[in-house]
């Protein structure tokens, strides 16, 4: 299986390659040559597999025998190592859990998956590789905890000290091993210069340094499964088509569902549910793609993206061509667009509304990117009653013990943490490892730990 470049200016590569890499070198996102097919039988038999069998007949299909199956189910089994409940909400409308992993955010789908391909393919390979990366908050976390005992990947991940929560920064600190975390006198954006400056340095050149990239083609591929697993615990028919609700920033989400799509799962509309940063579904309305920038801070944080960098791949699907910067160089095809996505943007009130009204009728707790996703959902139902009888599958994303403060206000209940949170917050946190305060001090210990 072969994958291009976006951008289309550097050369074809192998799914070993497009993994190892990250991105082209033309700065453009790795994507398939060609999507593999799945029959209706196949399809049909998912319904009585459990996840981890699904899930190998899906991959394999990617990857065909670069990876022996023996060593695939491995990989699978140790990464998606969580629940993915399907719950029934109202008569045709379900809710799946994408929170259950260890960092309780749907993350962890893809982080835990790369981490295992990226060991796997340097295992092959005989080589060592330090992931540099800087977070804000969240994806800090998943990073740190999916490559945690790796054998042959260090993690160093810097942080704004003053500027997350005490769990976040636990997520970590309490880890040790292979994984540094670094608390930074600044802002993320320090973080961020530094990790950049880094990777720019030819005098680190030798150290292999490499970042969890969030646009790894190895993050897509997990994301594929969780909507076949739905898909195949709610429909009767055979061929039976649903309506996919999915709470949409870099669209990563959305484009592992369009590869699901096109592999021969029927759907008959994905709702791109996004936030008050609107760039995606004004295209779709008038074919005029305009980034927000700087983008809108909204209660969904994690979606709070002005440009998403997937789009170049839900372009390149559908024949059009855009870079990095937002140019467009050819136009997609709208019309296939429009049939099979729609996309509403819902502003923090109604997020707030529909987290008061779900509990208030449903008795559970949906946080603010799931409220997206079914507030969403809940437009495209009163704009099309014609097809009430389609059922609904909407992902909530983040558990909403992650929000306390917002669910607090909002409803009087204080949510629970679950299990994999409480372990995090109750572990002892190990010390910050070094004072930082210029890019010398970053490489002098970059040097000093990791240089021979
Ligand atoms: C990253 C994230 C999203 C958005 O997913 P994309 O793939 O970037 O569209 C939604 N919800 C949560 C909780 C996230 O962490």
């Amino acid at each position: 299986m072969k994958f291009h470049s976006t951008n289309y200016k550097s050369k074809e590569v192998d799914f070993k390659t497009a993994i190892l890499q990250g991105q082209a070198l033309d700065h453009g996102l790795y994507m398939l040559n060609k999507i593999p097919k799945i029959t209706e039988e196949t399809l049909d038999s998912f319904k009585t597999m459990d996840f981890i069998e699904m899930a190998l007949i899906i991959i394999s299909k990617f990857i065909g025998d670069i990876i022996s199956e023996e060593k695939l189910k491995k990989i699978v089994n140790a990464a998606l190592n969580f629940k993915i409940p399907v719950e029934k909400i109202g008569n045709n409308d379900y809710l799946c859990y994408l929170d259950r992993g260890p960092t309780c955010s749907f993350k962890d789908f893809g982080a835990r998956m790369l981490a295992r391909i990226i060991e796997h393919f340097l295992e092959i390979e005989n080589k060592h590789l330090i992931i540099l990366t800087a977070t804000s908050g969240d994806t800090g976390g998943a990073v740190a905890q999916a490559f945690y005992e790796m054998p042959r990947i260090k993690v160093v991940v810097l942080y704004p000290k003053d500027e997350i929560s005490d769990l976040q920064r636990k997520q970590m600190t309490t880890l040790g091993k292979n994984v540094i975390a670094i608390g930074i006198n600044g802002k993320f954006d320090d973080c961020q210069s530094l990790v950049k400056t880094a990777f720019a340095d030819k005098e680190l050149k030798k150290l292999s340094l490499s970042s969890a990239n969030s646009i790894n083609f190895g993050r897509l591929l997990p994301q594929t499964l969780y909507y076949f697993w739905s898909y195949s615990r709610i429909v009767e028919r055979k061929g039976e088509e649903v309506l996919f609700s999915v709470p949409s920033g870099n669209f990563g989400n959305l484009t592992g569902g369009l590869i699901a799509e096109k592999m021969g799962l029927p759907v008959k509309k994905f709702i791109s549910a996004v936030n008050e940063n609107d760039e995606f579904p004004i295209f779709l309305r008038t074919g005029v793609y305009k980034k927000v920038e700087p983008s809108k801070k909204c209660l969904s944080n994690a979606m709070n993206v002005g440009h998403p960098s997937n789009l170049a791949r839900i372009f390149d699907l559908y024949g059009g061509q855009i870079d990095e910067s937002g140019n467009i160089y050819k136009m997609p095809n709208m019309e296939e667009l429009r049939k099979d996505i729609i996309s509403y943007s819902i502003n923090d009130e109604v997020t707030k509304d529909t987290i008061v009204n779900f509990y208030e009728k449903q008795e559970k707790i949906i946080e603010p990117h799931g409220a997206v996703g079914w507030a969403a959902l809940n437009i495209y139902r009163n704009n099309y009653p014609e097809n009430t009888n389609l059922k609904s599958i909407t992902f909530e994303t983040a558990h909403p013990s992650k929000f306390p403060d917002e669910i607090i206000s909002l409803i009087k209940i204080t949510p629970e943490l679950p299990l994999s949170l409480k372990m995090i917050r109750d572990k002892k946190e190990f010390p910050n490892p070094k004072e930082i305060n210029n890019y010398q001090d970053f490489k002098n210990f970059l040097q000093k730990e990791f240089g021979n």
